[in-house]
């Protein structure tokens, strides 16, 4: 099937609300590279919105899905244990530990991860509150849909789950106004505890959810007093920390979590995307005083831990640690923060460049100023990329925001490329 036939056939059967962000598609891909129908070559900067850490199609990966399939494809786990289950839960407590007793388990995608620690949250305190940030994305569940900010993503699908309770994110580029780093974070920190007397008291509140680097926000870092703090004050008032590690898991910020670069251990914390390389899988861990909180009979589904999802994300693991993962993203991370940094000399359009590890981002304003968003040029620079060979996307709430996602194994000399793909095109546009 041509590209052209794909899109017509594809407009045909899908309602509209699945709509795609460029026009192009995807016949086959390997590393950090993909291949349309025709065979042009395009860089992929997307990875699968973080899925693809390891690459496109990790050859140990595909190995171990091909065979589990045709030794065990499916037990209903909540019926029929499994190895593949328990091996990776056992890889997953030794990579990253929530204290002296860590448990964990699965389910099929990031948005349901969210969905059980919220219920385990809910079951471990008896509290029903759930406090979350503006910027954040937690999915596409209702679960998922209330605790998200942005409002395009869930126009006409209310009404939302009740005891949620949003705050400002701690974002200085556009909140700061001027004061000093520190004295702006310590003051994010005093509204938080008004917040416990003004809008919802603490013993209400189960648990705040947060992402330590927002994804879909577009990549603004929780400044690491802040996530210290908000730490004690939970601490303080039995409120559950959940730290939500979808996007900025699995090397991504050149570490396993990005909440290491804190010194913080969340009470829960969510997984999915890149842990898996591609198969759905997706995982919550915590404390095993939380975890064991909740009652036989509130967790599980069909799907949750399949077999040929555990194998496979047990294998992604294991080539993510045999490759260092954590070291590749350190490296790329260093490329792209280097590379837009003195891009941003030349070019005025780019308000702001951040990141944490590989997870950077320029964010495209008007006159250098935060609150003048550039959608436009936005969407100008995704296409004129996508009409080059560079695959990029945008984040943000006003989709003004390019967040590099490129597989974490991608060779210096094509992330290279693809950056100067961009700033070419960038300058041109802007
Ligand atoms: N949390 C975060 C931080 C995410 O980035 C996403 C997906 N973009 C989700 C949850 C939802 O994951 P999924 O799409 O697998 O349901």
């Amino acid at each position: 099937m041509t590209s052209k036939e794909l899109m017509e056939r594809r407009n045909r059967v899908l309602p509209k609300a699945m709509y795609t962000t460029s026009t192009l598609n995807a016949a086959s891909a390997k590393g950090a590279v993909f291949y349309d129908a025709e065979g042009v070559e395009y860089i992929d900067f997307s990875g699968g919105i973080g899925v693809l850490n390891a690459g496109h199609c990790p050859a140990p990966v595909s190995r171990a899905i091909a065979k589990q399939a045709q030794t065990l494809m499916h037990t209903f786990f909540n019926v029929l244990t499994h190895e593949p289950y328990v091996l990776l839960a056992e890889k997953l407590v030794e990579i990253l530990p929530h204290g002296e007793a860590t448990k964990v388990m699965f389910v099929s995608t990031g948005a349901e991860a969210v969905e059980n620690a919220v219920k385990i949250a809910r079951q471990a305190t008896g509290r029903q509150g759930i406090i979350c940030y503006t910027g954040g994305f937690h999915g596409r569940t209702l679960m998922g849909m209330s605790l998200t900010s942005k409002v395009s993503y869930k126009t006409g699908c209310g009404p939302f789950a009740p005891e949620i309770y949003r705050l400002p994110f701690p974002d200085y580029y556009h909140n700061g106004h001027g004061q000093a780093f520190d004295a702006f974070v310590e003051q994010e920190l005093e509204n938080f505890k008004k917040y416990l007397s003004t809008v919802v008291a603490p013993d209400n509140v189960a648990a705040v959810i947060l992402e330590p680097v927002q994804g879909e926000g577009g990549f603004y870092i929780v400044p690491p007093r802040y996530l210290q703090g908000l730490h004690e004050i939970c601490k303080q008032h039995g409120i559950l920390l959940i730290l939500d590690e979808v996007q900025s898991g699995f090397g991504r910020t050149g570490k396993w979590a990005a909440y290491e670069h804190y010194g913080v251990i969340p009470d829960i914390s969510t997984w999915a995307k890149s842990m898996g390389s591609g198969i759905p899988i997706a995982a919550v861990m915590g404390k095993a005083e939380v975890m064991d909180k909740a009652l036989p009979g509130t967790l599980g589904g069909t799907y949750a831990g399949n077999p040929v999802a555990c194998a496979g994300a047990l294998a992604s693991i294991e080539y993510m640690q045999q490759i260092d993962i954590n070291r590749k993203g350190e490296q790329v991370g260093q490329t792209l923060l280097n590379f837009f940094t003195k891009l941003k000399k030349e070019c005025p359009a780019i308000g702001e460049v951040r990141g944490l590890g590989a997870m950077v981002a320029i964010e495209l304003v008007k006159n250098q100023n935060p609150n003048l968003p550039d959608p436009d040029l936005t969407k100008n620079l995704v296409a004129a990329c996508a009409a080059r060979g560079l695959f990029l996307i945008s984040a943000g709430v006003y989709g003004n925001v390019i967040r590099v996602l490129c597989p974490l194994v991608i060779s210096q000399p094509m992330l290279k490329k693809g950056l100067e793909i961009m700033r070419e095109e960038l300058l041109k546009l802007s």
